[in-house]
């Protein structure tokens, strides 16, 4: 079958700093507006549009439609295409830094938020989004499909570390569909896929301090072959990871999020006193 392809040829100098792989092909890019399900009363972010091959279908079926660019020279491109769109609004700036919550319409409770994202920047983005995430109703990603197996990985799968804990921590993932190197301009060097993340309205596991819920991961995961009680050594002692029902010969790679909430909460009972 002929690839049905976006339509838009392009002299836009692709800059890899700004990871700038343009999706090309129009059934890809339906697949991903159907797996969103855009609704006119949605208000919806996209981060980096580049030559807008999500933000055309996705203005004529929202509310509104912030956009969030940081190339100078995509600007008035965006500008012209859509200035007459209502739903239209471009914020010319790094995504890194921008505060979400400005966003937030007077009375608003939500935002949806898609992207396909720089794979430089990916993680270090969901985790800034993720101090967002009580207003955020969902996310679509296309992401590096490595850091969607991660993201989603269970515990026990060689792909399960920290950005699996973390985001499963705060967040419902679902691996949705795997995206080839073909479907972009230029290709990227690896495979892609999309991941949907719906942020927990109420978290199954509660940490009492993210802060130390978030060193007790990297600690747990800092050397992935040692044990816990290696890796935790000076944090909390066999006696403490057993008291909360943990192993501590284990691995990290095997203990789920709930299981780190517990070690947390050890840890952070222990020195707030
Ligand atoms: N959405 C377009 C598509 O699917 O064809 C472009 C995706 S391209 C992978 C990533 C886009 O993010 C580019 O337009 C790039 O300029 C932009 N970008 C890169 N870093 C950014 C940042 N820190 N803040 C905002 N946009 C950024």
């Amino acid at each position: 079958m002929a690839k049905k392809t976006s339509g838009r040829p392009s002299s836009h100098k692709h800059k890899k700093q700004f990871g700038q792989n343009f999706l090309n092909n129009g059934r890809i890019i339906d697949q991903i507006v159907a797996a969103i399900r855009p609704q006119m009363s949605d208000h919806m972010v996209e981060i980096g549009p580049g030559e807008a091959a999500l933000t055309r279908p996705l203005i004529e079926r929202v509310k509104k439609l912030d956009i969030i660019e940081i190339d100078n020279d995509l600007i008035a491109p965006l500008k012209i295409q859509f200035a007459s769109k209502p739903a239209f609004h471009l914020h010319h700036t790094d995504a890194l830094k921008f505060d979400y919550g400005t966003l937030l319409d007077e009375g608003e409770q939500s935002l949806r938020i898609v992207g396909n994202l720089p794979y430089n920047i990916s993680s270090p983005l969901m985790f800034h989004l993720l101090t967002y995430a009580p207003y955020i109703e969902d996310m679509h990603f296309m992401l590096q499909k490595e850091v969607v197996d991660r993201i989603t990985a269970n515990p026990g799968i060689k792909a399960y570390g920290r950005l699996s804990v973390m985001l499963q921590y705060a967040c419902e993932t679902e691996y949705l569909f795997t995206v080839g190197p073909e479907n972009f301009t230029p290709p990227p060097k690896v495979e892609s896929a999309i991941v949907r993340l719906i942020p927990h309205k109420t978290k199954p596991f509660i940490a009492e301090d993210e802060k130390t819920f978030s060193d007790i991961v990297r600690q747990s995961f800092s050397q992935k072959r040692k044990t816990l009680r290696n890796n935790l050594k000076g944090w909390l002692s066999s006696e403490q990871i057993e008291q909360c029902e943990i192993d501590p010969s284990i691995r990290a790679e095997t203990i789920p999020v709930e299981g780190f909430v517990k070690l947390a909460n050890r840890y952070f009972q222990q020195h707030s006193i």
